[in-house]
This record gives structure tokens, sequence and C-alpha cells, in this order.
């Protein structure tokens, strides 16, 4: 089956490389203005400008689809989410509006351990008909892969739950999805006083059973004051390496203790959130090969300071966009919010907030040769945009569905 996509205004992020961008790099944009692409069952297999469509070409097509000034461009790759959880918090939400602050609402009851709640009481089944409904809304507004963290568990049972629903979503859509295991998000209830002890647990039990079962590609931490400490998480780093799973770690979202550098040291795969950052730990970032993943609908909706971004860029660090989709702090897994709040609030450009939300976080997931920008060979998982100027309309014209159409493999999604 060959697709012929014709009159796209602009055919953009045309990257071959395969190392993700930085510096002055990640806000070079190639693309063709006025262009054509073809694909062929699930990859792209050829582009160029209309004035050198051949009709031989358009005659081979099975199918013609008038893109009629539309923008085609890498569908997003959101390489940080909590997308499997069970019930929603917008009663914190009017309570924080309110006034309440985040202790009286976690005294009564609520935050995480609300979720992780919601979650032990539901069912295999009813988490996966709830997680399969949100990343159908997600492809819908062009997300085209995925990682998925467990994390509300907070028993070694209802972690394994979560990572088995995360397991049969990669069976029920074509998406790639990679499996965060987070059994160290919030210290569970009943080891408060005992934290190490729960640690102890990840590291014996729940990380074993979860890399036997084939069900994580990598180990994940919460570390910050009053969560899990830099010990913590390197325990829990050096237990995922024996089992052949890399690190992606929350770092620095409210605290720099140092969680980046000792991250980094220990060959993290990525360092997330990075919304408290240092000279000095910018500059680690930059000369490491861990990608800085930015959530900056969280620090949006949390009211925090966004990461220094243009700092990181101009250091060279590698950098990419993700939405961080979870019930408390960014109950959202629209990454067109992402990219607009990327430009308005950090200053990035829209190039560069495209190319991290696109082609950066397929690096960062290993999925580089496959995703994250148009070119030949790679799948034709795409975002056919409705008339626009440019690329530039996009995040400035914020709020308006600018999709058309979002391709996976080379079928309409
Ligand atoms: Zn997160």
């Amino acid at each position: 089956m060959q697709r012929l996509f014709i009159h796209i205004a602009e055919l953009g992020g045309l990257h071959t490389g395969h190392a993700p961008l930085r510096g002055k790099e990640l806000a070079h944009w190639p693309h063709l203005r006025n262009a054509w692409l073809l694909t062929n069952h699930d990859r792209i297999a050829a582009f160029g400008a209309m004035a050198d469509l051949t009709p031989a070409l358009q005659q081979q097509a099975d199918e013609v689809v008038d893109v009629a000034g539309g923008l085609l461009l890498p569908g997003f790759i959101d390489a940080h989410t909590h997308l499997v959880h069970a019930g929603s918090r917008e009663h914190e939400f009017l309570m924080k509006l309110q006034g309440a602050t985040y202790a009286s609402i976690a005294a009564a009851g609520g935050g995480i351990l609300s979720t992780a709640k919601a979650v032990q009481t539901a069912s295999e089944d009813e988490l996966c008909t709830l997680a399969y409904k949100r990343l159908q809304q997600a492809i819908g507004q062009g997300t085209v892969g995925f990682e998925i963290k467990s994390g509300y568990g907070l028993t070694v049972a209802d972690e394994l739950k979560m990572l088995r629903v995360i397991q049969r979503l990669q069976q029920m859509v074509s998406v790639p999805i990679k499996a965060s295991l987070l059994g160290a998000h919030a210290i569970p209830p009943n080891y408060n006083t005992r934290r190490k002890e729960w640690v102890q647990i990840v590291v014996q039990e729940l990380l074993p059973a979860a890399a036997e079962a084939g069900l994580a590609d990598y180990v994940d931490v919460f570390c910050e004051e009053g969560f899990f400490s830099i010990d913590d998480m390197l325990a829990i780093m050096a237990a995922g390496k024996k089992h052949g799973l890399a690190a992606r770690v929350h770092v620095n979202q409210l605290t720099d203790s140092g969680a980046v550098e000792a991250a980094i040291a220990a060959g993290a795969c990525t360092v997330d959130h990075l919304e408290q950052m240092t000279d000095k730990t910018i500059q680690q970032l930059a000369l490491a090969d861990t990608i800085g993943v930015l959530l900056p609908t969280a620090a949006w909706f949390l009211r925090l300071p966004f990461p220094p971004v243009r700092q990181l860029i101009s250091a060279g660090a590698a950098i990419a966009l993700a939405s961080d989709f979870n019930p408390g702090s960014s109950p959202s897994s629209n990454m067109h919010w992402v990219l607009a709040l990327a430009c308005v609030q950090m200053k990035m450009t829209p190039a560069e907030a495209w190319n991290a939300a696109s082609f950066n976080a397929a690096c960062s997931l290993g999925w580089q040769h496959e995703l994250g920008s148009i070119a030949i060979g790679k799948k034709a998982s795409f975002i056919v945009s409705r008339p626009m100027p440019s690329l530039e309309y996009w995040p400035y014209a914020f709020g308006s569905n600018h999709i058309a159409q979002v391709y996976v493999n080379g079928q309409l999604a």
C-alpha cells in the first residue's frame, strides 16, 4: 500500500542523524516547502518538492492525500508519563485554589497516596481500560511513542500489576511503549519510618521479579527531600544495571541536592525535571551522554520555576520535552500545551521545542533509528496539520486544534 501526500506547505524535521541535537543544532530545522511525501506500508519511502513530482509517481500511489497547505511533521514522542493510573484529583485542585497547602491535602489522605489507593483497588482490566482510552486520546493529539511508569502500586504485587497493564497496552496499540519501574515513587505509608526497608524490597524483590518477567525497560526513582535519597537512587540504579535496566530518574524538581551529578556519574539514561539547577550542574549535564527531560506543564501546574532551558541549551546539554501526564501535577497528555509553554515560558524557539519533543525524545528511548524525524526508511508515524503558514504558527496560535490527521506506521490513527 503506497500513499502519496501532496501540497504539503512545510515538510519538517528532516533529520537523518542518530545522536541527540545539542546547542545550536537543536534549533536546526531541516525542511522542504511545498513538498510531497510517499509512504510504503508502514515506512516513509520518499519525499521531494512538488515541482519535481512526476505523473508516474502519482499513478503508482494507491491513494493520494491532498494536504492542501498543511504541515507534515514528525509525531511527538512522550518520554515521561504516568499514564497508567486510576481516579482523578480535581477535588484537590479546587482545595488548592481555595488555599489548602500540600501538607493539609496529604493529611486529608490526598496526593500520591490517594491515587495509590485507587490503583490498588482497581483491577488489572479496569486499569487497562482507563489507560487505553488515555493512550487513544494522546495518539489523536499526535503522540506516536510513549514511556509509561509504574509507581502508584506501593506494594510489590500492585507495582507488578501496573507493569502488566503496560505490557498489555504494548500489545493493544501499534505505537511503541517502554516501561519504567518506579518502585520508589512515594514511601508506602506502612514504611513511613522504615524507608530503607522499602528500598531493599524494591532492590531484592520487585526489581528482579519485574526484570525476570520482562516487564520493565528502565528503573526510575523519585529522588527528593522527604522522598528517596541519593543513596536510595544509586542502590536502585545499581540493581537495575545488574538486570540490564538503564535508569530514568526524577531529580532536582524541588531542590538541588546533588542528585543530577550522582545520576550522571552512575550512567543514567535520562535525568527528568531539572527545575533546580546550578551553573555547575548544567555544565556536568552538558558533558554527559545523559539526556535532560524537561516537563514544563508540571512546573506550570504547580507554579514552580521553569527549568533553565536557555542555559542548558547554550551549555550544550541534550534535552527533551515530555508531558509528565499524571493525575496530580500534570493531568494532561497534550504535547501542544507542552510546546506552547516551552516557547512562551522557557523561550525555546518552535523548532527547538519540536526537535526536543520528537527527535531528542526518541533518542532518549533508543528509537532514533525508527522514529523522531521524517527520514526515508523510518516509520510513517507523523502529524498532518490543518492549513497553516509555518511551524512557528503552531505554538503561537496556542489552544487551537491544529491537527488534521495523525498517521501511525502508515495507517490513519
Ligand atoms: Zn513524573
